[in-house]
């Protein structure tokens, strides 16, 4: 196993807390709402067509109890015009391309991970009811799959100094300031681009 240099952190606590946290999510789903309401307004891509709701039930796993139904579905759209009905998804901080987790937890988990001992590895499992395979496949889609992606070659230009991608995410929230919900905030929106399904995630 490769030893990481990454220094798990005291915000990592912080982390378990957030996810487990409901107006975290409440959060997120407005955040979702407002990227919604803008794909909307510019219609469809293809023929200007005005659309119609087209959500989708999605049940991604590792949420807190508790939440209500309207965070089960994934905004979507389709063109109202006969011939065309193009399908538009807008971006969304919750869920990320096909992954059947939340979009925050592929992102924390992976972190977490980092110079995690065993007895950590464990504690984390039993919070968001993940295995050690998923999340090694979880690191080695960040590591190989996104940052082989069109969005990743083109994004990682801005930063300076170069993004270190054998510690991605980690090194990507970095980048992020505030809080560490503000952080992980502002990653999953500069994730958007992904998160429609143009980067296969499983
Ligand atoms: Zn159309």
């Amino acid at each position: 196993m490769p030893v990481s240099t990454f220094e798990p952190r005291r915000t990592h606590p912080l982390y378990s807390t957030l996810l487990a946290d409901a107006t975290f999510h409440d959060l997120l789903l407005d955040f979702d709402q407002d990227l919604a309401i803008e794909a909307r307004r510019r219609r469809c891509l293809l023929c200007r067509g005005v659309l119609h709701s087209a959500r989708y039930r999605r049940k991604p796993r590792g949420r807190p109890a508790g939440l209500g139904e309207e965070h089960d579905w994934r905004f979507s759209f389709c063109c109202a015009r006969a011939g065309c009905r193009t399908r538009k998804t807008p971006p969304s901080l919750r869920f990320l391309g096909r992954k059947v987790y939340l979009a925050g937890i592929v992102v924390l988990i992976a972190i977490m991970r980092e110079g995690a001992t065993v007895s950590r590895m464990r504690r984390l499992s039993e919070l968001v009811g993940v295995n050690r395979r998923t999340v090694e496949r979880w690191r080695a889609w960040w590591r190989v799959t996104f940052t082989a992606s069109p969005f990743w070659q083109i994004a990682r230009a801005a930063f300076m100094p170069p993004v270190d991608q054998d510690r991605l995410p980690a090194a990507l929230l970095e980048r992020f300031a505030g809080s560490g919900g503000e952080q992980l905030i502002a990653l999953l929106r500069f994730l958007g681009p992904v998160t429609g399904g143009r980067v296969h995630a499983r």
